[in-house]
């Protein structure tokens, strides 16, 4: 049967590169059903700042409809009575536990640094449970909730991924000196969990020092998993993004067990929307990790290994990784290589 995925395009730069990626999976003869859907705060806007939420009613009946969804980036509005982010209310609604973002370098981007390793970030808890509150008004309380059924599934999750890409360490990041509870538990079920998989190495490494390391010496991450709880790794994945070359080339997926999300790392950039500047790279290959989730995996490796070379070859990429090409230029040299990995 025809899998089916929801494709929203978002705020700011959102609409430019989600159709790079929808033209690149149509080049190459995409299967799969994809149904456009509104989402974000710009359409929120233009409908009066009417809805409690940036995700209206109909695009959520056809999310309830899919198998899986693309988003592209939205604006979250920092404001106490705004909408909550469309992203976290996506995870939580679809139960989307592991945020899963590949650290990998580019040969050219980076000459001296060879990075590859994966970062998981816990999706539905912790920091994120969005719950808080006023206790007067000079003082409020944020809740950081860590519950062992929901650590144990996303733990178990990372270590699926290092068992599926024969990688051999864990890395669980942590603070569990100062908070003893939360993070105790979150420590405990690595420690359970790695039971069920012996041959896998697992070791501790404090947040603080963890940041220090990869700064220092990310390359001793390689082949290993990096796992966390929801800010921890939102932050440490934001750093280890940042040694790639650029937040344009990091793509995510947060998957849970019957539904999956796609999208880039990144966020609307409003400063260059509409100028045909942004980098695509990060919302194709998330776009092409869609495609093997749908059961198209002969399309995904193409479009890695055409973006690869485009990328390395640097004769049509965008300014912020030092190329003058234009977002449909870039995509337009990735379709050509693309189309003709697949013909091979
Ligand atoms: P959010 O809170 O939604 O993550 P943000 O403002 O913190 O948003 P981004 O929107 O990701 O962060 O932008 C951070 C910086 O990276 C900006 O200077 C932006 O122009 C740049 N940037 C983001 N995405 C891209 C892209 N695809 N191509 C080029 N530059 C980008």
């Amino acid at each position: 049967m025809t899998k089916k995925a929801v494709v929203m395009k978002g705020d700011g730069i959102g609409p430019e590169v989600v159709d790079s990626m929808l033209k690149v999976l149509k080049e190459c003869n995409l299967q799969s059903e994809l149904i456009h859907c509104e989402v974000g705060s710009e359409q929120w806007e233009r409908n009066g700042f009417k809805e409690k939420s940036y995700i209206p009613d109909k695009t959520m009946e056809a999310l309830d409809d899919a198998d899986a969804c693309f988003k592209g980036p939205t604006t979250t509005i920092p404001k106490p009575d705004a909408p909550k982010s469309v992203a976290v209310t996506l995870r939580q609604k679809f139960e989307l536990y592991s945020n899963i973002r590949p650290i990998k370098t580019f040969k050219r981007l980076t000459p001296n640094r060879n990075l590859d390793f994966v970062c998981f970030r816990e999706a539905t808890e912790g920091l994120y449970s969005g719950i808080e509150v006023q206790i007067s008004d000079d003082a409020a309380i944020a809740i950081r909730q860590i519950t062992r059924k929901n650590c144990r599934r996303f733990i178990l999750s990372g270590f699926q991924w290092a068992k599926k890409y024969n990688l051999k360490k864990m890395t669980g990041i942590t603070k569990r000196n100062i908070l003893k509870k939360t993070d105790g538990i979150f420590w405990e079920e690595l420690e359970n969990c790695q039971k069920e998989f012996p041959n896998m190495e697992l070791e501790e490494i404090y947040i603080d020092n963890m940041s220090q390391q990869l700064v220092i010496n990310p390359e001793q991450f390689n082949n290993s998993v990096l796992l966390s709880t929801n800010l921890f790794m939102d932050i440490i994945s934001e750093l280890a993004s940042g040694i790639v070359g650029s937040i344009g080339l990091i793509y995510s997926a947060n998957m849970g067990d019957s539904f999956a999300m796609f999208e880039a790392a990144h966020g609307s950039a409003p400063s260059i929307a509409g100028q045909n500047k942004a980098n695509p790279t990060a919302t194709i290959l998330a776009g092409a990790w869609m495609a093997e989730y749908l059961g198209e995996s002969d399309i995904k490796n193409a479009i890695f290994s055409a973006t690869e070379q485009v990328i390395n070859e640097n004769k049509a990429t965008t300014s912020d990784i030092g190329g003058s090409a234009g977002t449909t230029q870039m995509t337009d040299a990735i379709v050509v290589y693309a189309k003709q990995k697949l013909r091979r």
